[in-house]
């Protein structure tokens, strides 16, 4: 699936929103106090993560990688949550994984327990300066088989610098050719806008993760991405699709997560990953200690959620 993206997003997501804002009206006029559920009716997330996944093949070479781009111009949706531990699952199945921060902000490169502002060189030098290779900047992580290329505030500047350079929505993918070769998958952490550098990472990328927070808000932002993406597709990069949506911060318990996330499936159908992130205070406290969770709290359900979101990455 999802070599080409979804034709009825747009319409389907503006619908939803509708539905959603005439069933928020009716619950207020029926007087019901409780948004919360029990289990009765049954968890549409629930039903989903029920289907098999394959069992990842073990390989005996690696390379060359299939780009993943995780993008949402909305920021706190998971983007750099699912980041990385999408790529320590990866590595448990035997995948080697780059991860590339591409958000100035670098949440990710902390997230791991590095610290951005100490570092001299990062993906920015390589943007800008040809001399420097991604051989130069790249960091291994505490996750054997991942490695990660770091970012910092100086990245910023590059959107401004880069809009003078001749094919400068290229300029990360002519970056990351070198590296293919050495690895399974490369994910990069996309900062939240449709500036010139998300563009920069869609024209690298062969498939868009969509982390998408169950949250009557978050879907208004989706046709536009999605727009985004089939112009990119058009234009830059012809073989960017749609990886799939990642429905995150998941709360079962209450009708408004439910709804939101029937919605997700009723518009975007298999384009939506099976595999749902529940929300969890486990997740804020992975990026104080700096490591994924799929090694902070193993058996946790949020390590075994995106070891099941690896399982899914590597059947599509
Ligand atoms: P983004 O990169 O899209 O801005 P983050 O991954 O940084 O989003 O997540 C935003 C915040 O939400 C972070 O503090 C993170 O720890 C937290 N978070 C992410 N996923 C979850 C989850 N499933 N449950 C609870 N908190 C989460
Ligand atoms: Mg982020």
């Amino acid at each position: 699936m999802g070599k080409s993206t979804t034709g009825k997003g747009e319409d389907s997501t503006l619908l939803a929103v509708d539905d959603m804002r005439a069933a928020a009206r009716r619950s207020r006029q029926n007087g019901d106090e409780e948004p919360r559920l029990g289990g009765r009716q049954a968890d549409p997330a629930a039903l989903r993560a029920a289907r098999p996944i394959p069992e990842p093949q073990p390989l005996t070479t690696h390379g060359p990688a299939r780009v993943l781009a995780l993008c949402n111009q909305k920021g706190g949706v998971g983007k750099t949550t699912s980041t990385i531990n999408l790529g320590a699952a990866l590595t448990e199945y035997g995948r080697r994984v780059l991860l590339v921060d591409f958000d100035p902000q670098g949440a990710l490169s902390v997230g791991l327990g590095v610290q951005p502002h100490q570092l001299d060189r990062t993906i920015y030098d390589v943007l800008m300066e040809s001399a420097v290779t991604l051989d130069d900047v790249l960091l291994k992580t505490n996750v054997p088989g991942m490695d990660l290329v770091p970012s910092n505030i100086d990245l910023s500047a590059a959107e401004v610098q880069l809009v003078n350079e001749v094919a400068r929505e290229q300029t990360l993918a002519r970056a990351l050719t070198p590296a293919l070769p050495d690895y399974d998958l490369v994910l990069i952490d996309c900062q939240p806008s449709l500036g010139l550098l998300t563009v920069n990472a869609l024209t690298a990328a062969d498939g868009v993760v969509i982390p998408l927070e169950c949250e009557f808000f978050s879907l208004r932002g989706v046709a536009l991405l999605i727009d985004t993406i089939e112009k990119i597709r058009e234009r830059l990069n012809p073989r960017l699709h749609i990886e799939g949506i990642l429905a995150t911060m998941y709360d079962s318990r209450t009708v408004h997560g439910r709804e939101v996330f029937a919605r997700v499936v009723e518009a975007f159908d298999d384009t939506v990953f099976d595999t749902v992130i529940t929300r969890t205070v486990r997740f804020p406290e992975t990026t104080v200690a700096g490591e994924p969770i799929t090694t902070w709290a193993p058996s946790s359900s949020g390590a075994q959620q995106y070891r099941a979101l690896a399982k899914e990455v590597l059947a599509r």
